[in-house]
């Protein structure tokens, strides 16, 4: 148990690959706040299955593009645990659209919600994380983010720009016992790849060297191993969990 005692937040937990890592943080002895948009009975569950592992866990409602939202569940990790150690922003939204076709609307709506978000929220836990002087903020990118995508001008530039923000985070923190870093999953199987029309999703499988998709556990297993103290030395950093999709 890596992670006993340590209290943490996970973005968008309701479902996917934010609901892996709330249950396997969970596992690994931290108290979760399981954050979620519109699916109470999925993180009602998620919060139950959590708890089975014997740590302390709450769903928290709220819209993470908002700055209420964000405010709402750095204040339920305090308000339920006394601390925030650990930082998730996994939620997100895809608006997929050509760029001449792509509205300013559904460019807001995917900025806003896949990384402004997680200036709020990055700016609020650090502030708690200073006092104990350990923290650990771990941002999930996209393969997206490295390679950009037609069609995905504004989740490219979202996941794009976590990189940059887990940068800075890691430069300006470095010092003080926190660290900052992303991961940029390739393809894993949840809702959004469920959601891709099949031709699309075997076109796709032919450009992964694994030859199939990836687990939310897989990518939930790198974030515990960030969030540990085996990881004190791992800073600003983008693992790749894609398979060998993305080779730099
Ligand atoms: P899902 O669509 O399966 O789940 C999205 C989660 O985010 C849900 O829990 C949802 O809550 C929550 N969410 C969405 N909008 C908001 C919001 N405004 N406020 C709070 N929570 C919100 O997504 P995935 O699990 O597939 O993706 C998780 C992250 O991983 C995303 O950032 C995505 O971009 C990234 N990613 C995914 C890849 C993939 O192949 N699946 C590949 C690369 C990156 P609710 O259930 O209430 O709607």
């Amino acid at each position: 148990m890596e992670l006993s005692g340590k209290a943490a937040v996970v973005t968008g937990s309701s479902r996917g690959i934010g609901r892996a890592i709330a249950l396997r943080l969970a596992s690994e002895g931290a108290s979760v706040v399981v954050n979620y948009n519109r699916n109470r009975d999925a993180a009602g569950q998620v919060v139950e299955q959590a708890r089975s592992c014997g740590v302390e866990a709450v769903a928290v409602e709220a819209d993470i593009s908002s700055a209420a939202g964000a405010e709402a569940v750095v204040r339920a990790a305090l308000d339920s645990f006394g601390r925030l150690d650990i930082l998730v922003n996994n939620a997100g939204i895809t608006r997929d659209m050509l760029l001449l076709r792509l509205s300013e609307e559904d460019w807001d709506a995917v900025l806003t919600t896949n990384l402004k978000s997680a200036y709020m929220t990055s700016r609020l836990a650090t502030r708690h994380m200073l006092r104990n002087r350990w923290g650990r903020i771990v941002n999930i990118s996209s393969v997206v983010g490295l390679m950009g995508n037609s069609g995905q001008a504004n989740y490219a530039a979202a996941k794009a720009g976590l990189i940059g923000l887990t940068k800075s985070i890691a430069r300006e923190f470095g010092g003080k016992g926190i660290t900052a870093n992303a991961i940029a999953p390739g393809y894993i199987e949840t809702d959004i790849v469920a959601e891709l029309p099949q031709n699309i999703k075997e076109a796709l499988l032919t450009q992964i060297p694994a030859g199939r998709y990836g687990r939310p556990e897989e990518v939930a297993d790198v974030v515990a191993f960030l969030a540990s103290d085996r990881a004190a030395y791992i800073n600003g950093q983008t693992l790749n969990v894609d398979g060998g999709l993305v080779m730099s």
